[in-house]
């Protein structure tokens, strides 16, 4: 069984990227030039603040294959991909970084994979992280495994947002319009026959990464809230746990009264109690709050994204008529 494609889109988010996109780009003309199908390159400027735009507009306005999404401001990578996307008309869509950090030319052998059949989506899988730190390869290693026993959901490791999957798994992905949009969860969730491309992922070419430490944490959290209530499951019990303990202890003090009489000791033992819970009960309180924001965050129904422009493709399909982050109705 072999799968023939008729129009492959690729699907770039672009933030702050005036250094690489050039060299990005050329790489990935070139290995779309020897896979010699049908294609189309769509960039999505994620509101970049140097000449990224300029650049990309320029790419578009001299070929024909060439389209950009220009977003109003800055959404995050997760609501440039799902813009991207959106715009994508390809059968089959391939999601790759600007930074050269995912190798452009490895989309030959993810097509390779696909076209030999059987697989709904390829996803690149990491085997070394050349150039990142310890402390970076470390949380991410422990988050996948904290994730994974949480979640229940078998998100692969080592695996970022560079992939190829077919329409149906592109259109099953667009359904989920939720908010705080964990990608590599998402990308496992809606399940279809996935299946792992093993390569080495190079250091970034040039410019920065734009993640950090405390972005990390907070993609921790989003990853963990927004796919599993277990925290909230986790505090009942610790309640369920230090009741039971503190009317263990209460029977204790009533039989040592009854038995021994009062002496009226056990004021740092009183405050200890005191604090443990009190904080016990901020902590749980923070973990509510926590799910309580992203409630009201998914409640606003906001769309995901704003277009300030599109420059189409000319030689395909014209570009659907999505303005905004809301899909039209069918
Ligand atoms: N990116 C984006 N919007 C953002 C941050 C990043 O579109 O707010 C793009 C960025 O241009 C790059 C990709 O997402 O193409 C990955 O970003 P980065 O290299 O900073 O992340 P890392 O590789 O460190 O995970
Ligand atoms: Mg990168």
């Amino acid at each position: 069984m072999t799968e023939q494609i008729r129009l492959l889109s690729i699907v770039v988010p672009a933030f702050d990227e005036e250094d690489v996109i050039g060299e990005f780009n050329r790489r990935i003309l070139d290995t779309l030039r020897e896979l010699s199908c049908e294609h189309e390159l769509i960039y999505v400027n994620d509101g970049s603040r140097d000449r990224t735009p300029d650049i990309l507009r320029g790419f578009a306005q001299q070929n024909a294959n060439i389209a950009l999404v220009d977003l109003s401001r800055n959404f995050g990578k997760e609501a440039a991909m799902t813009a991207g996307l959106d715009h994508a008309s390809g059968d089959v869509v391939v999601i790759i970084d600007a930074d050269l950090q995912d190798p452009p030319e490895l989309i030959r052998e993810m097509v390779r994979m696909y076209a030999a059949g059987g697989h709904d989506v390829i996803y690149a899988q990491r085997t070394s992280r050349s150039g990142e730190t310890f402390v970076k390869k470390a949380s991410a290693h422990l988050f996948y495994r904290f994730i994974g026993r949480l979640t229940g959901i078998d998100i692969p490791r080592d695996t970022g947002d560079f992939r190829l999957m077919n329409r149906r798994s592109v259109d099953a992905l667009l359904q989920l319009r939720e908010r705080h949009r964990f990608m590599k969860g998402l990308f496992a969730w809606i399940g279809f026959r996935q299946a792992a491309m093993p390569y080495d992922r190079d250091p970034r070419f040039a410019g920065k990464s734009k993640f950090n430490y405390w972005r990390l944490w907070n993609f921790s959290l989003e990853g963990i809230t927004s796919f599993t209530t277990a925290p909230l499951k986790i505090a009942a019990y610790v309640g369920l746990f230090t009741s039971v303990v503190a009317a263990l202890y209460g029977i204790g003090i009533v039989l040592g009264t009854l038995l021994f009489g009062n002496p009226v000791a056990g004021y740092p033992s009183l405050l200890v109690v005191v604090l443990f819970l009190g904080g016990l009960q901020l902590l749980t309180l923070g973990i509510i709050g926590e799910y309580l924001g992203r409630t009201f965050n998914e409640a606003k129904q906001r769309p995901l994204y704003f277009v300030r422009e599109i420059v189409p493709c000319r030689d395909q399909n014209p570009v659907p008529a999505r303005t905004d982050g809301v899909v039209a109705p069918e």
